[in-house]
């Protein structure tokens, strides 16, 4: 297989920027293909990945998609494929920042939404074996919102979408028996709202698409039903919808679906 200037290009850029969304990746091989004067086509960037996952599987890394739970946008990390979660952050986080991290997870995965306070995220710093300051934390919290380990919105924080494809393994090992998936896409459901009745989950951007148009809101487990209590996101249908096609997905009328695989989870 001939390594060309393209796949080099393309490469060298996602080194600089490891976590971008699809469409953002698909610019980045379109310029790549146009650089070089080599054929483009929007259709062929699937197999232009997938030699480039070829060119890079001996040096253990990938280019891999994931979904961020919050928006339910499609983006694409590069990844150190070795398991490891401290070489993947050892660069730039020390090992004391990394300790935070995980009791930061620990907290997201085990509450009902995904979520932790920044109240209680300044707890665990001085809870830590070799004590974090807070001002120290607060810095610690901001590069990791940055980093897209995590997200922020109103002092509540929650795994980002780097997370949900870099350490995807870890939480997986770590989590088994704690980790359940989504009733309509069947991803991990971390950041999401939890049936009252049956304790399945479904991430607020798939609790929009499903309820869009309902009259009822109940809950998508055919062997379940319950009143559906959360408050459900509104699908912004006009251009103000960043992801190119997911207001169309879900149009009142039709996409009407019922949950993907909902008993899946409990049998494994
Ligand atoms: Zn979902
Ligand atoms: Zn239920």
């Amino acid at each position: 297989m001939s390594v060309k200037d393209s796949h080099r290009l393309f490469l060298r850029t996602l080194m600089t920027r490891p976590f971008l969304p699809e469409r953002e990746v698909k610019r980045v091989y379109q310029q790549c293909c146009e650089a070089f004067d080599e054929d483009y086509s929007s259709d062929q960037f699937q197999p232009f990945l997938a030699k480039v996952n070829k060119i890079i599987q001996p040096l253990f890394l990938e280019v891999k998609a994931g979904v961020s739970e919050n928006e339910g946008i499609k983006y694409y990390a590069l990844i150190n494929t070795t398991e490891d979660e401290h070489s993947k952050m050892a660069t730039d986080y020390t090992p004391n920042d990394i300790a935070f991290f995980k009791k930061a997870i620990d907290l997201i995965i085990n509450s009902d939404d995904g979520s932790v306070s920044s109240m209680d995220l300044m707890n665990v710093a001085s809870d830590l074996e070799k004590k974090m300051l807070c001002t120290y934390a607060e810095k610690l919290l901001k590069r990791l919102v940055d980093d897209k380990w995590l997200t922020e919105s109103s002092g509540i924080y929650y795994l980002g979408g780097r997370a949900m494809i870099d350490i995807d393994q870890y939480l997986k090992r770590e989590y088994k028996d704690d980790l359940s998936n989504c009733m309509m896409c069947d991803l991990s459901a971390i950041q999401s709202q939890m049936c009252q009745h049956c304790q399945e989950k479904l991430h607020k951007h798939c609790a929009a698409k499903y309820f869009n148009g309902r009259a009822q809101r109940t809950c998508p487990n055919p062997n379940c039903g319950a009143q559906w209590t959360h408050e459900v996101p509104i699908i912004a249908s006009t251009s103000t919808d960043r992801s190119s096609s997911s207001s169309r997905q879900a149009g009142p009328s039709t996409s009407q679906a019922g949950p993907s695989r909902s008993r899946s989870r409990r049998s494994r």
